[in-house]
């Protein structure tokens, strides 16, 4: 595989760049090479700067499940460029496509939008606290909540420990309020609630935690959650930055039939351009500025271009049968490669929900907490070069999932099958 331009890119972006890169996981610091740049994209496909083609399941981390330049996404887009990029003053297309949202959506009255998944959480657990008058919350360990100071916090030893930071540049003090605990275990919440239920303000989670593997949770321990929360007054805040849009319209919220207090969501929202969005019902959302004391602002929120965008893509993903279409389809393949695993006592697995897959080196669907991760990565290294060579494209880390699109057809996701088949046989 020619790699000689994406090389030479490579070498420029470091002069510029912490790394080379703008988000840290681009950078290809678990996978060997230099990371590929990417020229276009168009459907299941991207081309690198050397005119290599990919089947894509990064899918840009999430936001494309409609694949790439879908005609709708960039027609609306083009067709509000020209009227002007941003004004600072509310336009039509931010509640056209809140209609859109909260139309469908039973557990949320009131939208606000922001800019990326990140700020939608930061502004999530601001208003979880301005709401109950509470400073402490409660989070899983595994669980990446984007690069917000008082969530970037790791688990520690123990069943209920304090966190402490995982970046430099966090105090302590930032970090003090924040309890980790394992997920899927009923015995560390309720020591958690226990000590601490009466002082939190809210038990933030990913119902489908897709940040450190894919650790598909019991429903019965998200209905504990719910039950726990419920009856101490806490806010169960659903993070659904990648699994809103994407498992079902009102993501694992309606996947499960769970109900979540706040929830905040991100990438498919925006119709690959910046959105985040944080919702609540009416009564908790009224604590949010102007109507309430919680501040929270935004120079480029509802932005009308992104707006435009993500107006597009969930008009398309708001049709009858499209979520069962995506899950039956991205089934359909990691069966077929599983099933070839299984036969040739490969130890490996494709874990998956919806249209969403992570490439597990176990033979385990049980994997449920972060803990249980074999950290050697050494496995995934060797199959994401051998798809590369095989014109696959996954993200460049073993604890990175893979995404399904619209328009990675029956026939896309045959030939991938066969092309991870065939990885799989240089890997063992
Ligand atoms: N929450 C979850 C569950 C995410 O997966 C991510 C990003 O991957 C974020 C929040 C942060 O979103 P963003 O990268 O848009 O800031």
């Amino acid at each position: 595989m020619k790699r000689s331009n994406s090389e030479k890119l490579y070498k420029k972006a470091l002069e510029y760049f912490p790394g080379g890169v703008n988000s840290p996981v681009r950078a290809f610091k678990a996978v060997e090479g230099a990371p590929l740049f990417i020229k276009k994209g168009k459907g299941p496909y991207i081309w690198d700067e050397d005119e290599n083609q990919f089947i894509d399941f990064c899918c840009s981390f999430g936001p494309l499940i409609l694949g790439h330049a879908h005609p709708d996404v960039h027609k609306n887009i083009v067709d509000n460029l020209s009227n002007g990029t941003t004004f600072g003053a509310p336009t039509k297309l931010e509640s056209e496509l809140a209609e859109i949202i909260i139309s469908r959506n039973p557990y949320i009255d009131k939208i606000r939008f922001v800019s990326s998944g990140t700020e939608a959480v930061m502004s999530g657990v601001r208003l979880a606290r301005g709401f109950t008058g509470r400073n402490k919350i409660l989070k899983f360990e595994g669980c990446y909540h984007g690069h917000v100071d008082s969530l970037m916090v790791n688990a520690g030893s123990g069943l209920v420990t304090f966190g402490e930071s995982s970046s430099a540049g966090i105090p302590e003090d930032v970090v003090a309020d924040t309890i980790v605990i394992p997920l899927n275990d009923v015995n560390a919440l309720e020591i958690a609630f226990e000590k601490y239920a009466h002082e939190l303000a809210c038990v933030i989670i990913e119902p489908i935690p897709a940040n450190n593997g894919l650790l598909l949770q019991e429903k019965s321990f998200l209905l504990k959650l719910r039950e726990m929360c419920t009856e101490h007054n806490v806010l169960l805040f659903f993070d659904e930055v990648i699994s809103g849009f994407r498992v079902a319209f009102s993501g694992a919220a309606e996947y499960y039939d769970i109900t979540p207090d706040i929830v905040s969501y991100g990438k498919i929202i925006g119709g690959g351009l910046p959105v985040g969005a944080y919702g609540a019902k009416k009564h908790i959302m009224q604590s949010v500025s102007p109507d309430g004391p919680v501040y929270q602002a935004g120079t480029l929120s509802g932005n009308p271009v992104a707006m435009a965008a993500g107006i597009a893509q969930l008009n398309i993903c708001s049709k009858p049968g499209f979520y069962e279409d995506q899950e039956m389809r991205t089934k359909t393949m990691v069966e077929s490669v599983n099933s070839y695993a299984k036969e040739k006592g490969y130890d490996f697995k494709l874990v998956t929900i919806g249209s969403i897959f992570w490439i597990a080196f176990a033979d385990d669907t049980t994997i449920r907490s972060a803990s249980q991760i074999n950290t050697d990565m050494t496995p995934f290294k060797k199959l994401h070069k051998a798809l590369l060579e095989r014109s696959v494209y996954v993200g460049p880390s073993g604890y990175e999932v893979g995404f399904v699109s619209q328009v990675h057809t029956k026939e896309v996701l045959e030939n991938a099958a066969q092309q991870f088949k065939n990885a799989l046989d240089e890997v063992f």
